[in-house]
């Protein structure tokens, strides 16, 4: 008879199938990339839906960003439809947030609780780092909080810590501190750090059993993607989720207007705890310096005992020459279990190598073959361009910039992460939760109100002495001991978010207007005069800040059509969640540029990794690190997985970095690839063959300096092999810039007239930015309008 999810097993393999169909406790899918793991996951919640095994509301499946949990919900609502509706998929944090949200108050926090992301953290902790004069005892506030992020991700907190720690070291006594204080600070300002969100919902299930059954008795399904990096305090979460609960007839409860009964577990028995699927692949794990930790893959069987182990080996993602590469690069990791991906895919197009003088000759080679896909059919969006460190993408987006091929960064210096940003969050944070002192205080007197550090000691020490907030010792203005002058500017302050207030948050059961927030944040950034002083300034970044803001209230009012219930508490919350690889403009027609470690679980048409090089990918910061290089060739192979048809492999000879420019050898990992797999368009050797400086250089640094060039290097056992391409030249006669051009001192102005050399003559419309990152917002005359980097964009002034 017809399965009611036949069609969903369809097009799997049998093992795909194996992992859909089987039910019991415990399901363990280990595979390598590109095996359809992440499907796997989303068709065997379609089959549950389907067979109407669960409700939508019984499945909490967590996913590593917030992109890819919205992939699997669009996925999942394809498959089957509206009954995918109130199920959590989610990542960790993010279901974290929704069960505080509802539990807080259990344990001294409101339901409005702040979330700190780590720019706030590292604020909260640079102030305390001073206060204690820590770094005295070597203590720097980026330490202190790496410290304090891997102490939490073991679930250690700052009383067991001090319990443990050698607390005669004064450096130790110190720094448990400064742990204290930055605990008891959070908890002040109703506040969790994104640690806590994890670790507290953790200690929340241990503290209150009945809480933890609450949940227990829902989520019967749990599926976690990605599990190969999941931490010891994700691991536990998970743990506390899968606990049977004792017998007990369970509450209904309500979920999207509708009433839920649980199933109900007979004569005092036992209901058994969820059934657990994970996936993982541990040749990808990439997060341990995060606490993530593989042994939750090789321990598996060994803590959810009967657990049951599918493989998948097939890969539908890539070529065969591209899982040849990988398999031979992560083949030198030892302390791994052998396994091999094979596709049908056929061998495709050969890898593409090549080796630029500098980083910009680089991006010019990249920005140059992108362009050559394009213009074969390839979308911008089907490519991806890869660095290992986030300062990379400078001399890639310069040249995408002259080169007018579009792109978005994904991570990276993010649009939340910009002052003026900050700023209005600040703002909407100080009326949600009027408890968070930090955000209150860095909008004490942004715009500029006059009111400097003496007067925020002033209203700090005001609030201390009567035990109230800041943000009500704001209200107090006339008490605090200042002049008439800063008095009316504190108490314009507090009537402005007391206005705000009423905006956005409505009295008890009345309902707010969709559009509270943004409005509400329309009215705090004109009312407090924050753009009024933008307008004001002559300072050209400023208009850039006004357009921001802009984006940030139109961003309020997608959140609203998208949340017509949603309060400025869920706006905030939604806006810290933004996971790295997560970004606001998701526009097809743009090239990705991202570090490697965002690009897992990705795939794109076409790959490009670049800055193959020692001290860059093995990072120099790894060779220290004990499993360090191991876990960078890791990092490698998840970037080199990503490729579906096209992988291209580049680097440079020499590259200016940590504010010197360097000789740059080739990475270990190229010379793990055969050489029979990559077609060098521009090989070490041909440009060794070319300049002979740059070869005595390399030679210089005394590495198998019995070898000539990088051909003899990369495969010491047979003759060079790669043949220089002779056309490499002609074919790309701009590739090393003829001169190196400058316009940095150009005066421009909006409605001036420019011509560029490839899109003619067009009209400037604006200049924002400053010094060397000055960009013009140019309307060409016939090619429309383009963004270009001033300094060294091809334009002359007409
Ligand atoms: P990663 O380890 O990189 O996360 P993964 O194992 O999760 O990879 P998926 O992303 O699920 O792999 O699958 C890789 C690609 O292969 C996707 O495009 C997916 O749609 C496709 N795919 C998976 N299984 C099959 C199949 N049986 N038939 C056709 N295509 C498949
Ligand atoms: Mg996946």
């Amino acid at each position: 008879s017809a399965r009611p999810d036949a069609d969903l097993l369809e097009g799997l393999n049998p093992q795909q199938r194996e992992a859909v169909v089987y039910r019991g406790p415990a399901l363990l899918i280990v595979a390598g990339a590109g095996s359809g793991k992440t499907r796997v996951l989303t068709h065997r919640i379609a089959s549950l839906l389907r067979g109407r095994e669960a409700w939508p509301s019984q499945i909490l499946a967590i996913t590593f960003t917030n992109k890819a949990a919205g992939e699997m919900r669009e996925r999942v609502a394809q498959l089957v439809g509206n009954a995918s509706q109130g199920m959590w998929i989610s990542t960790f944090h993010s279901a974290c947030v929704r069960i505080l949200r509802r539990e807080a108050e259990q344990f001294g926090f409101t339901k409005s609780f702040t979330i700190y992301d780590s720019g706030d953290s590292r604020a909260l902790i640079k102030r305390l780092v001073k206060e204690h004069e820590a770094d005295a005892f070597g203590h720097s506030p980026a330490s202190v909080q790496s410290r304090i992020s891997k102490l939490k991700n073991e679930l250690e907190d700052a009383e067991s810590f001090a319990r443990q720690a050698n607390m005669s070291d004064p450096a130790e006594r110190v720094f448990v501190e400064v742990f204290g204080d930055y605990q008891r600070a959070l908890r002040k300002a109703n506040a969790f750090d994104f640690d806590d969100l994890i670790g507290q919902t953790v200690y929340l299930f241990r503290a209150f059993p009945h809480v933890a059954d609450v949940y227990r008795r829902r989520f019967r399904h749990i599926l976690v993607d990605e599990y190969q990096d999941t931490n010891a305090a994700q691991y536990a979460l998970i743990h506390e989720l899968t606990r049977p609960v004792q017998g007990q007839a369970p509450e209904p409860f309500e979920q999207g207007g509708m009433m839920i009964f649980e199933p109900e577990p007979q004569g005092g028995e036992q209901l058994p705890g969820a059934s657990l699927t994970v996936v993982g692949d541990s040749d990808q794990s990439i997060y341990a310096f995060r606490g993530a930790d593989i042994r939750n893959i090789s321990e598996f069987e060994r803590d959810f005992p009967g657990a049951k182990v599918v493989l998948l080996e097939q890969n539908y993602r890539s070529t065969q020459n591209i899982l040849d590469a990988a398999n031979a690069v992560i083949r030198n990791n030892f302390d791994r279990k052998d396994k091999k991906l094979w596709t049908d895919a056929g061998a495709g197009a050969k890898i593409v190598g090549f080796t630029g003088y500098s980083q910009h000759d680089e991006a010019q080679f990249v920005a140059e073959e992108v362009e050559a896909l394009h213009r074969a059919g390839l979308a911008y969006s089907d490519m991806a361009v890869f660095y290992r460190t986030n300062s990379q993408s400078r001399a890639l987006e310069e040249i995408f910039i002259r080169s007018a091929v579009p792109y978005r960064i994904m991570g990276g210096t993010r649009f939340y992460e910009r002052a003026e940003i900050k700023d209005a969050l600040a703002y909407l944070t100080a009326v949600a939760n009027p408890l968070d002192d930090m955000a209150v205080r860095r909008i004490l007197n942004r715009p500029r109100r006059g009111i400097g550090d003496v007067t925020e000691s002033a209203i700090a020490r005001y609030a201390d002495s009567e035990g109230i907030s800041f943000r009500d010792a704001l209200a107090n203005a006339s008490a605090l001991g200042v002049g008439p002058k800063l008095q009316a500017a504190i108490a314009q302050l507090d009537a402005v978010l007391a206005e705000a207030s009423e905006v956005m948050l409505p009295a008890t059961g009345e309902l707010a207007s969709p559009t509270a927030v943004a409005d509400g944040l329309a009215m705090l950034l004109e009312k407090s005069g924050y753009r009024q002083a933008l307008r004001a300034s002559k300072d050209p970044q400023d208009e850039a800040r006004l357009e921001n803001l802009d984006e940030m209230v139109a961003v309020a009012r997608e959140f609203a059509r998208n949340n017509p219930e949603g309060t400025v508490v869920d706006f905030l919350a939604e806006v810290a969640l933004v996971a790295d690889s997560d970004d606001l403009d998701d526009e097809a027609g743009q090239v990705s540029l991202m570090t490697l470690h965002t690009a897992k679980g990705l795939e794109y048409e076409a790959v490009f990794v670049t800055g193959v090089e020692e001290d860059l990918i093995p990072h120099r910061i790894s060779a220290n690190e004990p499993g360090g290089p191991a876990e960078e060739r890791r990092l490698f192979y998840v970037g080199v997985t990503r490729a579906r048809k096209r992988l291209h492999l580049s680097l440079a000879m020499t590259r200016a970095q940590f504010g010197e420019i360097s000789v740059a050898m080739p990475s270990r990992f190229l010379q793990e690839i055969p050489a029979e797999l990559i077609d060098w368009r521009q090989s070490p050797g041909d440009v060794n063959g070319r300049g002979g400086t740059q070869s005595r250089a390399l030679n210089a640094r005394g590495q198998r300096s019995g070898s000539g060039n990088w051909n003899s290097r990369l495969r010491h056992d047979d003759p060079p092999a790669l043949k220089p391409r002779s056309t490499s030249l002609e074919k790309f006669p701009n590739r090393i810039p003829a001169k190196v051009r400058d316009n940095g001192d150009m005066v421009l102005a909006a409605g001036d007239r420019i011509r560029h050399e490839d899109f003619g003559e067009g009209r400037v419309d604006a200049v924002t930015g400053e010094g060397a990152k000055r960009v013009a917002h140019v309307r060409f005359d016939t090619a429309g309008a383009k963004k270009l980097l001033i300094k060294i964009a091809p334009i002359e002034k007409l």
